[in-house]
């Protein structure tokens, strides 16, 4: 019996582990060993440990959690949750059946690509989501824009901060209005509608996209934002209400509105930044220690 069960251990966590560990809480953190940004080879705009690679990361995170002798990791993927009539949580996994008092759901989002031959290989390298995280190593260099609709505006006015070298790739008939097309022209920026066939790339680095009608535009650069969902099936499992973005919502103090399950990270979050998760699962942490101390 432990006194709270984590799925999903890496930034959030891993970080609301250690808050717990340290108010010597006996703590379950299940990990199927999956973080979002696994596909980039370096993590940015994360103070003190700018440019690390997440696998590092991931590594010095663990091992430092693992010290306290209150907390165990469990690596493997959990497959169910359920509320028992007792009111505890059991959570299932291949390895065996554990139950807490609290349930703090760390699972995060999952990025579904489209199924565009390169498009993959060249996730978190040279296609990349956040010109926060990855930005200000491609600045000034011709970038691309995979995206239609009015929120390609929005998107613009962002990145021509980095690059006055923009194209925009609408993959299909543009779907946005007058004012979106003419932002465009006032910056001289192409719209190019023939849908993208392949990205050609070596080892991931773009060199080119291969449109439908058989043109190649060489670009080493190009911004997507793909549809995310929910990394795991156990929120809905469990009951909690997802807001209309598809993240987990969260009523006061990262509290699901399922009462005794709590959530940090990208999973409840609609802005997916290291160091917000980490700040997530630490408050979570302390919040949720505190709540057991009060409540025994
Ligand atoms: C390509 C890419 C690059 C990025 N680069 C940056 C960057 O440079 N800087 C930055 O600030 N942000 C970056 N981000 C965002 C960052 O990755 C996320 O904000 C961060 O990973 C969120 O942490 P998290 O702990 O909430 O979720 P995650 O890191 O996604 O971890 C969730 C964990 O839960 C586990 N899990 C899920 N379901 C289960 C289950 N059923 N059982 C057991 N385990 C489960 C997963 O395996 C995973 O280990 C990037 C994102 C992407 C997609």
């Amino acid at each position: 019996m432990f006194d709270v069960l984590i799925i999903g251990g890496s930034y959030a966590g891993l970080s609301a582990a250690l808050a717990l560990g340290r108010a010597r809480r006996q703590v379950l953190v299940i990990d199927a060993g999956r973080p979002r940004n696994r596909f980039t080879p370096h993590a940015h705009n994360l103070l003190l440990h700018d440019g690390d690679a997440p696998a590092d990361l991931a590594a010095r995170a663990r091992q430092q959690v693992a010290a306290y002798p209150t907390v165990r990791l469990l690596t493997t993927k959990a497959t169910a949750a359920t509320r028992l009539p007792t009111g505890e949580f059991e959570v299932s996994t291949s390895h065996g059946t554990y139950q807490a008092g609290r349930l703090l759901l760390a699972t995060g989002m999952r990025d579904e690509l489209p199924p565009v031959p390169g498009f993959a290989e060249c996730w978190g390298k040279s296609v990349i989501h956040c010109p926060f995280c990855h930005g200000y190593e491609v600045a000034d260099l011709p970038t691309g824009i995979w995206n239609n609709g009015d929120e390609v505006g929005l998107q613009v006015r962002m990145l021509l901060n980095w690059t006055r070298e923009l194209t925009v790739f609408t993959n299909g008939p543009a779907t946005f209005g007058p004012e979106v097309r003419q932002l465009l022209q006032a910056h001289a920026i192409p719209l190019e509608e023939t849908p993208v066939a392949a990205l050609l790339h070596t080892g991931g680095q773009l060199a080119a996209l291969r449109l439908a009608d058989g043109r190649e535009l060489p670009l080493p650069v190009l911004y997507a934002r793909p549809p995310a969902q929910q990394a795991s099936m156990l929120p809905q499992q469990l009951g909690c209400e997802l807001t209309s973005q598809g993240f987990i919502q969260l009523t006061e103090n990262q509290l699901t509105t399922v009462p005794g399950v709590w959530a940090a990270g990208d999973c409840c979050s609609p802005m997916p930044q290291l160091a917000l998760a980490i700040a997530a699962g630490n408050l979570v942490g302390g919040t949720l220690s505190r709540e057991l101390i009060f409540s025994s």
